[in-house]
């Protein structure tokens, strides 16, 4: 039987300055290849098939699950990341299972309740290294997930790696949307030191982080207009969003506001990966067959243009103001931190409370980042489960 191999296919679509997997850096244990699967697609389905990657369904992005089922949770935030990043990735002839695995593992070390319960967890390890969910994912990987006989962690590539330190060093929330970029974003902790690259992120890393920005401003619109926290006319208080707005009525007449919604998605969506797709295909055309090593020493970055980066920008602290830091919001954000604070505190006076193979770390990391970690693989019930369990008081 013949098939086509990862190499041959890589051989005929990428650019030269795509990451082909022959060159990968391979795995810190090393594993014999597979001739029908490459390094990449391996790592994606191991992220896949990963306990962390199942909780993603179970973790608020923005809005709790009983505000309703229409919004995006963690998982299905993660899966249009992967979904755009792909598009944007295959139109450069860059390698889609690098990003597809890049972005289905962007967001797995994101602890319960979003960014609340990052910067909970944040604060708690103020003085024990802080905590960030990108150093956490990388913790998943190398050290939580216990999936294989032979080693600790999932064994991913350097490269899914090396792109995940990346997002650490880059503190990877954006300044309107992060709340604790000075606690929790600045957290390089040696773990991550080794991944990092002395130039710029591979590009494959770059589709994905700006692949990142385009889902949550458009789908945290969406979502706060369906759930009643802002009206359309608020939001298209925006300049993107009016010129969303004005290019639908140009292509649709006037819309039921429910249609028009739903447009306002394609249309955000549909600008910003014409604007990265144009910038980034205009500056790779002056740099066909170049390596890899050759685009990562020039400091250009795939991202959106200048103009839609304002907009962005506009958008950002509306959704900021009036979404993130709506009232609604700020009881969930408010009681989630509470909880976790309680948790943490209860865990380190109780520490045998902490499941075994989770306790065993405490000889190695400590009890507090041991604590913060087991607290930070719990899905949003689970933690609230836990807390009526042992810490209500
Ligand atoms: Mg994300």
């Amino acid at each position: 039987m013949s098939f086509c191999t990862t190499a041959d296919r890589e051989s005929a679509l990428l650019a030269s300055y795509a990451m082909h997997s022959r060159d990968s850096r391979g795995r810190k244990y090393p594993e014999p290849e597979q001739s029908y699967r490459g390094p990449f697609q391996r790592d994606r389905d191991r992220i896949v098939h990963s306990h962390a990657f199942r909780r993603l369904a179970y973790k608020m992005q923005v809005f709790t699950g009983d505000m309703g089922d229409y919004h995006r949770s963690r998982l299905t935030h993660t899966h249009e990341v992967a979904s755009i990043a792909r598009t944007i990735g295959r139109a450069l002839r860059l390698n889609e299972d690098l990003i597809e695995a890049l972005a289905l593992f962007h967001d797995i070390g994101h602890p319960p309740y979003g960014h609340a319960g990052e910067d909970a967890l944040a604060e708690c390890l103020k003085d024990h290294g802080g905590f960030s969910h990108n150093q956490n994912a990388l913790t998943i990987a190398e050290e939580l997930e216990i999936r294989y006989p032979s080693f600790p962690g999932l064994n991913l590539t350097y490269e899914v790696l090396e792109g995940q330190a990346t997002r650490i060093a880059g503190g990877q929330r954006s300044e309107v949307r992060g709340q604790n970029s000075e606690v929790g974003g600045r957290q390089t902790s040696a773990g991550a030191a080794h991944h990092l690259p002395h130039t710029s992120p591979l590009l494959e890393v770059q589709v994905v982080e700006a692949a990142d920005s385009m889902t949550y401003d458009a789908h945290d619109s969406d979502d706060a207009v369906k759930l009643g926290l802002v009206t359309l006319e608020q939001l298209a208080e925006n300049t993107l969003i009016q010129e969303a707005v004005a290019a639908i009525r140009q292509r649709h007449g006037t819309l039921a506001p429910d249609m028009l919604r739903k447009c306002i998605v394609h249309e955000l969506l549909a600008r910003q990966v014409t604007d990265v797709l144009t910038a980034a295909a205009t500056f790779l055309a002056g740099h066909e067959g170049a390596a890899v090593s050759e685009i990562r020493q020039i400091p250009f970055r795939i991202g959106p243009s200048r103009e839609l980066a304002e907009l962005k920008r506009e958008l950002e602290r509306f959704l900021y103001d009036r979404v993130y830091r709506h009232p609604r919001l700020i009881a969930v954000r408010s009681q989630a931190q509470e909880r976790i604070r309680a948790m943490y505190r209860g865990y380190l006076a109780q520490p045998e409370l902490i499941p075994a193979h989770h306790r065993q770390r405490i000889a190695t990391v400590g009890i507090e980042r041991t604590t913060a970690d087991y607290i930070a693989g719990m899905t949003d019930r689970f933690c609230d489960a836990i807390y009526q369990q042992h810490f209500s008081s």
